[in-house]
């Protein structure tokens, strides 16, 4: 694997290392990085995790997610001081610093080595050791193959292969996805042998549902979709009152897009967000239909081409008609047999 021997250098004493995810971190980049911070723990480094912003409470079991360092809780300081002070900073499970938005800049003026694991496209990759691999499925698969070619893999424990095992199942829609290759079974099944509790992850991270955001999915579903058979499209548009209404919380609106994108004949599903930040936006798709890119024109975003998102700082109204726009733009797209 190319760059490892220059990790393994790197790593061969005990160093300050920095780990840090991207904002509105999923069960992919927080349970890599806590699988990353566990196995440098145990390798005598000193490490601290950072998230530019909160993550999920179905997430909080993963092994040292309670001592991670949320940048959005008023933390600023804290991890400009733990930035400043890494010899490594490990940026997991994102292609460009715009993904760690506020931090970006923290990051980018620190001497420290920038050692990237991630599975995005991109056109430029940042980073002095780069390990970069848009085959993987999960930045999680890609960790596991590093942690081997490491020579670490007896050092992984059963608390670190569920972190690993959860990014590898929800980037793959539970190995549903087209992403899930030969090798992301081989990883999960390694995962299983290093004491993954499957069942238990599963029940985790899909089976510990407050009541509130299930009454809201049924809610969404009855009111909130829009389905426009003739573009293959379908799309949830979420108010704030919404959000208030259902007293959600980060992470209860997650999978809510799938249900567009499984309705018959639909290819392109999004969820359009109203947030404090602005207006979010989730893209789904089947087959040849690049959202990344459509992501990325419109919305200043990106992703992977069936799963992608940005944010736009319109008004909601204005959003969907942008939204309705893009559609109708690409209805060649949407409906090649036209
Ligand atoms: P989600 O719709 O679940 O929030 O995000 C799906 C995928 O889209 C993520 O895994 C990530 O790759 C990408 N994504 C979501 N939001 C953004 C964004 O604001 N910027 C970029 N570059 N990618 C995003
Ligand atoms: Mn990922």
């Amino acid at each position: 694997m190319k760059n490892i021997a220059a990790l393994q250098a790197l790593l061969s004493s005990p160093k300050s290392i920095a780990i840090v995810m991207h904002q509105r971190p999923d069960a992919d980049a927080l349970g890599s990085g806590l699988a990353l911070a566990a196995l440098l723990k145990q390798q005598q480094h000193q490490v601290r995790v950072i998230a530019p912003s909160v993550y999920p409470a179905y997430l909080s079991w993963m092994v040292g997610a309670a001592e991670i360092t949320i940048y959005a809780h008023g933390r600023h300081e804290q991890v400009a001081a733990v930035l400043n002070h890494a010899e490594i900073i490990f940026c997991v499970d994102f292609p460009t610093l715009d993904r760690i938005d506020e931090m970006a800049p923290m990051v980018a003026q620190t001497t420290a080595t920038k050692v990237v694991i991630d599975h995005h496209p991109t056109a430029d990759s940042f980073g002095d050791l780069v390990f970069h691999n848009t085959q993987a499925a999960a930045t999680a698969e890609l960790l596991y193959e590093m942690i081997i070619a490491l020579g670490l893999q007896s050092s992984i424990d059963a608390a670190m292969a569920d972190c690993l095992y959860a990014g590898l199942m929800t980037d793959t829609g539970s190995f549903k996805h087209p992403n899930t290759t030969a090798q992301t079974h081989r990883v999960a099944a390694q995962l299983m042998a290093h004491g993954a509790d499957v069942a238990q992850v599963n029940r985790q991270v899909y089976g510990s549902k407050a009541l509130n955001s299930l009454k809201f999915l049924g809610f969404a579903l009855c009111h909130r979709l829009v389905v426009y058979e003739a573009y293959h499209t379908a799309y949830f548009v979420i108010k704030a009152e919404d959000y208030e209404q259902y007293q959600l919380q980060t992470g209860d609106t997650e999978g809510l897009v799938d249900y567009a994108l499984s309705v018959q004949g639909i290819v392109f599903a999004a969820i359009i967000k109203e947030t404090k930040e602005g207006i979010r936006i989730s893209l789904r798709s089947v087959g040849d239909v690049p959202v990344n890119i459509w992501a990325q024109e419109h919305f200043g975003g990106g992703g992977h081409k069936n799963a992608a998102g940005g944010i736009s700082y319109l008004s909601l109204e204005e959003t969907i008609v942008q939204f309705e726009d893009l559609v109708k733009a690409k209805q060649e797209i949407l409906n090649p047999h036209l």
